[in-house]
């Protein structure tokens, strides 16, 4: 069934690139497997994804654990891209390639610091508060060039991108705003000095809206139930 679901997303993946002129090459596809188990975890990485994203570190360790070794799951990038409380920095270094969810200088100031202990350089994404919904995480997009500045100080993290959480909608229309937004203040940013090109990943799209986030210049997707669900 995921294979399945992998064709066909793949499918309008290509649809949405071709309509908004972009190639496909420059999306990269991020299963979100919360609430799935380990064989889900491997039915996906065996029907060729290669990423995999959790938004909470204690299922991400589980399924990283030991047992996952079993499944073979190493193959696969480890995304976080739920909320880090800073507690957790020091387990989450340890796991995910990236970390879409930083939205303050504390929490990065606490994964740089675990990150230096392991010798790692922690790649990270600024998650952006693009929408007005009181819930939602994320930095307001009036403070982010600062905090940009000054989380890119710190020596062991690296930010590659910026990634936003759009409000749900059963219209995928209703998130083109906010994509937009999240676009456009990554424009602002001068990338180059920091990811070594003048490129930047923006982190946006859904299963209701990633066709829409891809007009609006999406490079990662980070998809759940359009690739676990039918
Ligand atoms: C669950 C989740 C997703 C995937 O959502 P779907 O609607 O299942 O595609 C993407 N991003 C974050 C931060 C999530 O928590």
């Amino acid at each position: 069934m995921i294979a399945h679901n992998l064709s066909r997303v793949k499918e309008q993946i290509a649809l949405a690139c071709l309509k908004a002129g972009r190639s496909p090459d420059e999306i990269r596809l991020v299963a979100v497997a919360k609430g799935r188990t380990c064989a889900q975890v491997e039915e996906a990485s065996a029907a060729g994804i290669t990423d995999i994203g959790e938004n909470r570190v204690q299922e991400a360790v589980l399924k990283y654990s030991a047992e996952a070794l079993a499944c073979g799951l190493r193959r696969v990038k480890w995304h976080m891209v739920g909320r880090l409380q800073t507690n957790k920095a020091k387990v989450a270094v340890k796991i995910f390639d990236l970390i879409h969810s930083v939205d303050s200088l504390r929490l990065a100031e606490a994964i740089s610091k675990e990150a230096g202990k392991i010798n790692k350089f922690q790649d990270i994404l600024l998650e952006v508060k693009t929408s007005p919904e009181e819930t939602k995480t994320g930095l307001n997009p009036e403070d982010t060039l600062e905090v940009f500045k000054e989380i890119s100080q710190l020596p062991n993290i690296s930010i590659k991108g910026l990634m936003t959480i759009a409000p749900f909608t059963d219209n995928p229309e209703g998130s083109r705003l906010y994509f937009k937004t999240l676009r456009k203040l990554s424009e602002k940013i001068d990338w180059k000095p920091v990811t070594g090109d003048p490129g930047s990943i923006l982190s946006m799209g859904m299963s209701n809206d990633f066709e829409v986030a891809i007009e609006e210049g999406s490079t990662m997707l980070r998809l759940g139930r359009a690739i676990f669900e039918r």
